[in-house]
């Protein structure tokens, strides 16, 4: 079939995922769970009220609702949470979502925790693709970011990552004033020594904490501090829906990514809807409504055309952008291990 802008796509229903400043999406993050075994600052809060089970939704919901959007345009899977390697058998999901015709790339955010034990279950589900969060490789700047003990569990997984041959495999880092001046620059070196690929994160108002501009570090100073300490790094063209901008080591020996939410918004390039994992639809991680989809998918019969309908509606109630530069900007109720991130 083919669609209103011209490309092809197996299955697509006419125009796809069109909303009103004419952002095609095609993009999905999959929350599995709210619950997590770390308690990021930047994050959660110490103290989190946790949804019971049978509220979230079922891997054969989650499966559904991907069979009913992929029609629409939807090829790009990421599932996170809360921390997705606490969800059981998470590898059955990617077994079933791998299978889905037209779904083209899945993907897994995780804290690296429970990876040592579940990398090799995952890959044999079809998982190839990961990126695991680690801001530091100093032991106590981890204890008081995370607010939990955990770095040697999640440098061991990612060496048994590295080893299954999953590929890419990113360090998601987020820079926080106070600790990414120290930490940037070894992250980088571990992970151009590794073939492991930096994703530097500006920290977003989406935490339990008290969000202040002075404790965002900027990509910019990032790069340079890398570039500098490290290898000179040179942009290169990259996906320009993608929130990550690359930067190429000029002496060919890797890539480093910066998501500068914050410095350099790429709202007007978002191709992403979120599903939480009670089955709550976003358009954005600082959207201050959602659509509730989990009625629909429990609904018997299954009507595919209601849940596309909502998702159209979703889609077509998208605002421009994020106004955390403005001071119209109010953070959702909802902290970002409830979102996914
Ligand atoms: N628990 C998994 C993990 O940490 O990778 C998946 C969920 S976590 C919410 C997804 C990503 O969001 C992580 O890379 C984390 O660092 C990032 N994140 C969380 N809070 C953030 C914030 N306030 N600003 C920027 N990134 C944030
Ligand atoms: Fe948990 Fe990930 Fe949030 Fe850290 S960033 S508290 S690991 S959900």
């Amino acid at each position: 079939m083919r669609t209103a802008a011209g490309e092809q796509t197996p299955g697509m229903i006419r125009g796809g995922l069109v909303d009103r400043f004419g952002r095609r999406h095609n993009n999905l993050r999959i929350s599995v769970t709210d619950r997590c075994n770390l308690r990021c600052i930047y994050c959660m809060p110490e103290e989190a009220l946790f949804l019971p089970r049978e509220e979230l939704l079922t891997f054969e919901e989650i499966t559904r609702f991907v069979q009913t959007v992929q029609p629409l345009g939807i090829n790009k899977i990421r599932l996170t949470g809360g921390e997705p390697l606490l969800r059981k058998d998470l590898h059955k999901l990617v077994h079933m979502l791998v299978q889905v015709p037209g779904i083209e790339d899945l993907s897994l955010t995780t804290n690296g925790l429970l990876l040592a034990q579940q990398a090799p279950r995952l890959y044999e589900a079809g998982l190839r693709r990961l990126n695991v969060s680690l801001d530091t490789l100093d032991p106590q700047h981890f204890r008081q970011l995370a607010r939990r003990e955990g770095l040697e569990q999640v440098l061991a997984g990612i060496e048994v990552a590295r080893r299954l041959g999953f590929s890419p495999i990113k360090i998601n880092m987020v820079a926080l004033r106070g600790y990414a001046e120290k930490d940037v620059v070894p992250l980088a070196r571990f992970c151009r020594h590794n073939g492991l690929e930096l994703r530097i994160i500006e920290y977003m108002p989406i935490g339990a904490d008290q969000w202040e501009r002075d404790k965002v570090v900027t990509a910019d100073e990032c790069l340079q501090w890398i570039g500098e300490q490290v290898c000179p790094l040179q942009p290169v063209a990259s996906d320009p829906t993608a929130p990550a901008q690359e930067y190429a080591y000029s002496d060919g020996q890797g890539r480093v990514g910066v998501i500068a939410s914050i410095s350099r918004p790429f709202c007007h390039s978002c191709n992403r809807l979120r599903l939480t994992a009670e089955g709550k639809l976003r358009y954005c991680l600082f959207a201050l409504e959602e659509s509730d989809v989990k009625p629909l998918l429990r609904r018997q019969p299954f009507d595919s055309q209601a849940v596309q309908e909502l998702v159209r509606q979703t889609v077509w109630a998208k605002w421009d952008g994020h106004q955390i530069h403005s001071a119209q900007f109010v953070k959702p109720q909802r902290t970002m291990h409830a979102i996914g991130g």
